[in-house]
Parts: C-alpha cells; sequence; structure tokens
C-alpha cells in the first residue's frame, strides 16, 4: 500500500456514462476520453468498466496511449485525437487505431502503409473551425479534401472539430457548429461523405445541444468534474476520485515554533501538527502551501508551511481525538464535508483537469464499485 492512494469510484463513472447517455440520446454514440491515463485515474480500468457500459469508442492523445487501451481488448475503437509522428504510423496498423488526418504528408504515409498492408485505413479528417491547434483550417478544407480523397487506400470515416471555449462562449461555438455544417455539405456536393461527424466535448454536452451530430467526445465530465469556474449550474454527475492518506506522525507545537522549509509558517498559540507523507512528489501541488486544506474526522484542516517533496503539515489543534494512522482526505468527501477538485484548482488558479492528470504515479489507483472491485491497479498485467 503506497502512503497516499486514489480510490477510483466506478460506480460514480457509470452513473457519469449514463447521464451523459440520457442528455444526448441513445442514437448519439460516445466516445470516452481516456488520454492522459484516462485524466489520472487509470485508463485501463476504466476503459474495462466502460466497455460492459456499451462504450465501444475510446479517445487518446497518441499512439502510446493507443497501445495501452487496445491491450484490453481487440475490437473496441479506438481514435488518436493527437497528430501522429511518421515513426509512429506502422503502429497505427499493429494495433488498430483510427488516427486523424490533417495534413497531407501523415495522410499520404498513412496511405502508403495501409497499400503495404493491403487494407483500406479508415480515418477521421480533423478540421479548424476556431481552435488553432491541429486541423485543417475550415477555407482550406474543401482543397485538402480533395488531394485526400485520391488517396485510395484511405477511407474518410468521419470529420471532426474541436472548440476552443465551449464552457464560456456559447455564441461563438455555435458559429463553430455552423461552419463545421457548411463545410460537410461542401464534401458532399463534393460526393465525400463521411458516416461519422462529431464535434462536442465536454463543455458542449452540457451547453450546446446542437453540437452533438453523431458522436460526442466527453473526458472531464465522466470522470464526475467541472470543464472551469464558469458552471453555477450543478448537473448530475459524481466526482470519480478521492484521494487519501493517512496521518503519519504528531507533534505538539509551542508558540513561536516554525513549520517547514523557509519557516514560512509559525504557531500563534501552543497546537498540534500532524504530518501526512503526501508532498509535490505525489502532484500535491507546492502551491497549496499555507493555503490548501484536508479532511481529517469530518474537519477540516488547513495546511501549515511548506509542501514538501514527500510530506506536509496541517494543524489539527481544533480537532479532538487525533491519532496517528487516522485516514486523511485530501480530493473528496469525508463525513458531511468535502474538499472537491474544483475547489482546489480555484485556489491554484487552474482548471480541475490538471489537477487529476497531475497526481503521478507513485500514488497507487484502488478500484472500487459494486461489481466486486476494491483491487488495487494491477501493473504487469498483459495479454
Ligand atoms: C481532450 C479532448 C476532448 C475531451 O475534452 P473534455 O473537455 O475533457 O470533455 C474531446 N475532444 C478532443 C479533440 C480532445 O482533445
Amino acid at each position: 500500500m503506497s502512503n497516499a492512494w486514489a480510490e477510483v469510484n466506478l460506480d460514480a463513472l457509470r452513473h457519469n456514462l449514463a447521464f451523459i447517455r440520457k442528455r444526448v440520446g441513445e442514437d448519439v454514440e460516445i466516445m470516452a476520453v481516456v488520454k492522459a491515463d484516462g485524466y489520472g485515474h487509470g485508463a485501463r480500468e476504466i476503459v474495462q468498466a466502460l466497455i460492459p457500459a456499451g462504450v465501444g469508442w475510446f479517445g487518446v492523445a497518441n499512439t502510446l496511449e493507443g497501445i495501452v487501451v487496445r491491450s484490453v481488448d481487440p475490437d473496441i475503437q479506438i481514435m488518436v485525437l493527437g497528430q501522429i509522428f511518421p515513426e509512429n504510423v506502422p503502429d497505427v496498423f499493429t494495433y488498430g487505431l483510427t488516427p486523424i488526418v490533417c495534413d497531407y504528408e501523415t495522410a499520404e504515409l498513412l496511405d502508403r502503409e495501409a497499400q503495404r498492408h493491403k487494407k483500406r485505413l479508415a480515418v477521421h479528417v480533423k478540421i479548424d473551425t476556431g481552435m488553432g491547434r491541429i486541423g485543417v483550417w475550415h477555407e482550406d478544407f474543401r482543397f485538402f479534401l480533395e488531394d485526400v480523397a485520391k488517396l485510395t487506400h484511405l477511407r474518410i470515416d468521419g470529420f471532426l472539430s474541436h472548440f476552443p471555449s465551449s464552457d464560456e462562449d456559447v455564441e461563438f461555438s455555435q458559429s463553430q457548429v455552423s461552419i463545421f455544417k457548411k463545410v460537410i455539405c461542401e464534401a458532399e456536393r463534393e460526393q465525400i461523405r463521411a458516416r461519422i461527424l462529431h464535434m462536442a466535448n465536454s463543455a458542449a454536452i452540457l451547453k450546446l445541444s446542437a453540437s452533438y451530430f453523431d458522436m460526442v467526445r466527453p473526458g472531464i465530465i465522466l470522470y464526475g468534474l467541472y470543464p472551469s469556474a464558469v458552471f453555477s449550474e450543478k448537473y448530475d454527475i459524481k466526482p470519480v476520485l478521492t484521494l487519501k492518506t493517512k496521518i503519519s506522525f504528531l507533534k505538539l507545537v509551542k508558540k513561536g515554533m516554525t513549520i517547514s522549509y523557509g519557516m514560512t509558517y509559525r504557531a500563534k498559540k501552543p497546537t498540534v501538527i500532524a504530518t501526512i507523507p503526501v508532498g509535490y512528489g505525489d502532484g500535491y501541488n507546492r502551491h497549496l502551501s499555507n493555503q490548501g486544506r484536508v479532511l481529517i474526522k469530518g474537519r477540516f484542516a488547513p495546511i501549515v508551511g511548506r509542501v514538501t517533496m514527500d510530506q506536509t503539515m496541517v494543524d489539527v489543534g481544533n480537532i479532538p481525538g487525533v491519532a496517528v494512522g487516522d485516514e486523511v482526505v485530501l480530493i473528496g468527501r469525508q463525513g458531511k464535508k468535502e474538499i472537491t477538485v474544483e475547489e482546489i484548482a480555484r485556489d491554484l488558479d487552474t482548471i480541475p483537469y490538471e489537477i487529476v492528470c497531475g497526481i503521478n504515479k507513485r500514488v497507487e489507483r484502488i478500484y472500487i464499485g459494486s461489481d466486486g472491485t476494491g483491487h488495487a491497479a494491477k501493473k504487469e498485467k498483459k495479454r
């Protein structure tokens, strides 16, 4: 057992999936986005839990992540959402990944490799309608498509686009949907049709039903978290991850004593300081020094002094009966109180995504849920 562990509640995950399915309707396919090791939750286990729940598509960032997800199941569809480097083109075929294409050079490489394998490779063409990241700029789309359509070993199976601000700027997102529709109509006039159109990320699923098309690509809300602080309205999603540790040491501290590196905290009165074996080496952000809080015995305990690599100190002077070994909740619920990922993200001036992605390998993931789980991630589970 590691010093700090993350409990990943697969029932909450399935609950969030059911919420998304109800919202988008039965006819819209769901691609579960599991990049960055399932937003820090563990991609393999998330995929394993979602397949029986009916998810057939999974989104990853690169071919390496695709290979990991493929090891879970030979039949699921895996889309690589990022650009593919030439050296990774063979993996697309070996592991049956679905690439996106948005430049002719990569498309040509894929075509050539497909020819070598004597097969026709399904690809999705990414259109930039305003994200300004990868993707063919929509005004250049028709010319690009004409070129790619000539590559006889590629089959254009889908068109996709992405929103830069579906949480904050619904009007702009709406205009992106219009552009997306327009270029797809143009393609259809040229007899280029794709089976699957998709655009919506989590925020768009919550705010813009016009963006659903044939498939949606939720990431953050699957994990029960909000895309950003602008969501005042609450939806029926539940946080999947709880980050826990236990008290490793207790110390009576006299008035005037300082705590931790840099001596940034000085006790104003005699108190009890608990050491917890978690620090920035676990992905617990150092900016939480003198700022964050944890839950012990259902009550808040403030972080005092600097978060160090492996240990952090909290003031438990106001919590009676604290003992070494007591459970500490850093993220999640304990008793009636809760520390949300959103709260920590706000304190750190970032977004919930970065908090969960940042919980690193040293923190063991424990899977809990009604299907008899309660196991730690199996490290060497190879097919
Ligand atoms: C990460 C990503 C998503 C999921 O975004 P969320 O905001 O987590 O729902 C969807 N589509 C693409 C292309 C992505 O890169």
